[in-house]
């Protein structure tokens, strides 16, 4: 296993891997249906290693990866399900599957316009500068995964649309930007996964910036070591690569390794100890986030043990998100409250080495939203709520309140609390960082 080369799975193997968790004709089917629409991929290692067949399709990471017939509206599977059984044409399938698509808010938090950089009057495709001190680059070759994640919200990245991508190949054109911008300390390469790219190409994106003197940190942002390890022990590049972390580290940068982990099972396989240990080996550090997931890790065990792991293997655990709303997440969405509470509990059982945690944090317009708990206060029952990151740094630390509402799965369904309006909500609309 530890030597095989990477191939990914893709829908058309859909039906096969599919017939593995006993789903009949029709299940499998409405899947596939499903499948036209929101993207799937995944691999052997996830396929052999992570997923537990006798429990699929109820298994956490064969929810992880696989869709489900009823993440999509039943008229629309039941449609798409027709033309797939009928054999039409592909591009009938295709203007099905776009238009189901168009409703599903491909683009949360004003990813496609708000956040667009500039160089003059220029928009710098493929950045986001969003808060002060970071901007984000999404490579153009690291748009896609080793797997995708069903409730993946950058989901609309990885479908043939052209108008859903946004990706930039311009290295120069970002470390123009930073030249231009030196109060950017910290540079963010998402995607997809950069870490999909081999070693001689990711390179091409990271030698620029370590001549970059402001530049303190360079973050990868990461599903590889849950869903590929092999990336960093025993692909042709691994030790490359490798050399290529080192170095980053030498020219005086913080290399902070974004890794995703969803459920503890993904940090159980020896091959993680061993990607792990030869990637702080290099100096890098390994942070870890990920979202709270209706049906996949919305229980409070599933973190304390996921930061108990992460620990002795030497990441720090970083943040935990709430679902955003985009693609069916209707289907994932955890309420607000049982996010805050599973947050809690998990915190309240390990070491304080765990603490270095925050959430539940709300990726939202304005910023990242912690919620911070439930409070009664003048008889008024409240949610207690601060800005870790925000648009507008006045924000950031500052307690603000909402009304409680036990079914509010967002902060666009809270209501302000002793106000007549949330903080954020007395910025100018047109503030703009990256003018
Ligand atoms: C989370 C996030 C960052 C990084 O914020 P930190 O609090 O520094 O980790 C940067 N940009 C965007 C858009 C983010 O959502």
């Amino acid at each position: 296993m530890g030597t095989r080369r990477f191939t990914a799975y893709s829908a058309k193997h859909l039906d096969e891997l599919l017939r593995r968790a006993r789903l009949d004709e029709e299940e499998r089917l409405k899947v596939r249906a499903v499948a036209t629409v929101l993207p799937f991929r995944t691999n052997a290692y996830v396929v052999d290693e992570l997923i537990d067949w006798t429990a699929a399709p109820d298994d956490p990471i064969y929810r992880l990866v696989f869709p489900q017939a009823d993440m999509l509206p039943a008229d629309d599977v039941a449609r798409l399900a027709g033309l797939l059984r009928s054999g039409a044409p592909a591009p009938e399938l295709q203007a099905e599957a776009n238009r189901v698509r168009q409703g599903l808010n491909p683009h949360p938090a004003g990813q496609m316009d708000l956040n667009v950089p500039r160089i003059g009057l220029d928009p710098v495709p493929g950045m986001q500068h969003k808060y002060p001190e970071t901007v984000l680059f999404f490579p153009k070759q690291g748009q896609t995964c080793h797997a995708y994640c069903t409730y993946c919200f950058r989901w609309a990245q990885f479908v043939g649309d052209a108008d859903l991508k946004f990706a930039s190949d311009d290295v120069k054109q970002l470390a123009e930007y930073l030249k231009a911008h030196p109060n950017v300390t910290s540079v963010l390469l998402t995607g997809g996964d950069p870490m999909i790219m081999g070693e001689p190409v990711l390179k091409r994106y990271i030698e620029p910036l370590l001549e970059i003197e402001q530049l303190e940190s360079i973050r990868i942002g990461t599903k590889s070591l849950a869903y590929w390890p092999q990336r960093f022990v025993s692909d042709p590049d691994a030790d490359a690569t490798l050399r290529l972390f080192e170095k980053v580290v030498a020219a005086g940068k913080n290399l902070a390794f974004m890794a995703h982990f969803t459920h503890p099972r993904e940090l159980e396989p020896d091959l993680v100890a061993t990607a792990a240990e030869r990637i702080t080996g290099t100096g890098a550090t390994i942070r870890t986030q990920a979202p709270v997931i209706r049906s996949i890790n919305d229980y409070p065990a599933a973190w304390e043990v996921m930061w108990r792991r992460q620990l002795t293997l030497g990441m720090i655990p970083y943040y935990m998100f709430v679902e955003r709303d985009t693609g069916p997440q209707d289907y994932f969405a955890v309420p607000l409250v049982r996010a805050y509470e599973v947050f809690r509990d998990a915190y309240a059982a390990v070491s304080g080495l765990c603490r270095t945690v925050r959430g539940p944090s709300m990726s939202a317009t304005p910023g990242k939203v912690c919620v911070d708990g439930v409070a009664e206060i003048s008889g008024q029952k409240v949610f207690v709520l601060h800005f870790i990151q925000a648009r507008d740094p006045a924000l950031v630390g500052k307690p603000f309140f909402a009304r409680y509402d036990p079914n509010a799965v967002w902060l666009t369904d809270l209501r302000p609390a002793f106000a007549d309006r949330f903080p954020f909500e007395q910025i100018p609309q047109n503030t703009r960082l990256s003018a």
